[in-house]
């Protein structure tokens, strides 16, 4: 185990952006978001997690994936580069790990992939929840799968590496003190619990009659991964554009076919998708539940709509 006093911080953030492009989380206007990072910028190292996750930075909102031509001659337009994203939360790192499970599932996405690949995970241990977490119902409130984990103490962070990349870190970066000592982190728990019950026993109608279908929570959630494809074609001969887009189970084109038929228009049942897709149909492939209770779909709801109470039978 190791130590870093809280004053060595933005010493060890400047040494951190000589590796590649550093996202740090921060707040602006009353929004917390993460962000690449300014020399100067003040960290949102508060309770709870962001109100945005760091889902654009490995899957953003749109992106251009190829170019091609009439030959078929494909280019990908990506240009991968070496990134340190810092303080992402433990149920951030669940997340990640869901959307890895997705994004790896045949036919996996070399997008995706590549920037993970290449992103050194630097993890802040939560020790007080938002108002609206649930992670300890899910079982997600632990950090796995990151290269460096800081747990808060008053005036220092702990340090413990959990993979090669985070050894080389407190080693190289000469920030570091060895300590015998171990943390004695309090967490504190989370006042929302959720104890899911079988989909036949939620109140479909009950919450989607609340719902505007206005896709706040899926624009918000961690573990959305849905997208839409589309094609641009360049009129004057150029390339033609391959361009991929978040899209949402709350919107009725989600479901739309040729000749204006909508599957899924009514909005109990988008909500039931929603729902199920985090629940039951995640788990039955992947083994383990989409949602990591984050609560920011709780806190982004316009209708107010508490998955926790939901999936409870409430
Ligand atoms: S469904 Fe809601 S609580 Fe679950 S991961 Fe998504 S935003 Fe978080
Ligand atoms: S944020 Fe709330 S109102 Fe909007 S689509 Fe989601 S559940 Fe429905």
């Amino acid at each position: 185990m190791h130590t870093i006093p809280r004053e060595k911080l933005p010493a060890f953030l400047e040494y951190l952006s000589k590796g590649g492009e550093l996202i740090v989380p921060a707040k602006k206007d009353g929004l917390s978001f993460f962000k690449s990072y300014e020399k100067g910028d003040r960290l949102y190292l508060e309770k709870g997690n962001t109100d945005y996750s760091a889902k654009q930075f490995f899957f953003p909102y749109k992106e251009v994936l190829y170019h091609y031509d009439k030959e078929g001659n494909f280019e990908n337009a990506q240009e991968p580069r070496e990134r340190i994203l810092f303080g992402i939360r433990p149920c951030d790192l669940h997340a990640l790990a869901v959307t890895d499970m997705f994004f790896s599932d045949e036919p996996a996405d070399p997008h995706y992939l590549e920037r993970r690949k290449r992103t050194t995970l630097i993890a802040i241990d939560c020790t007080t929840p938002g108002k609206n977490c649930f992670c300890d119902s899910l079982g997600k409130r632990d950090p796995i799968g990151h290269d460096l984990l800081l747990i808060p103490e008053k005036k220092f962070f702990y340090a413990s590496a959990g993979s090669e990349k985070g050894k080389k870190l407190l080693e190289d970066s000469g920030l570091f003190e060895k300590t015998s000592e171990s943390p004695s982190i309090k967490k504190i728990p989370c006042k929302k619990k959720a104890s899911p019950v079988d989909s036949s026993r939620v109140k479909w109608e009950k919450w989607g009659k609340l719902c505007f279908a206005c896709a706040a929570c899926t624009s918000v959630c961690p573990t959305c991964t849905c997208f839409d494809i589309e094609d641009e074609i360049q009129l004057k001969g150029g390339k033609t554009e391959r361009q991929r887009t978040w899209a949402s189970c709350f919107t009725k084109d989600f479901t739309s076919v040729a000749g204006g038929h909508s599957f899924r228009s009514a909005r109990p049942e988008m909500l039931k998708q929603f729902v199920n897709h985090k629940f039951p149909y995640f788990k039955e492939k992947f083994g383990v539940t989409m949602c990591v209770g984050c609560g920011r779909c709780v806190t982004a709801c316009t209708a107010k709509i508490d998955i926790s109470k939901m999936i409870s039978g409430k």
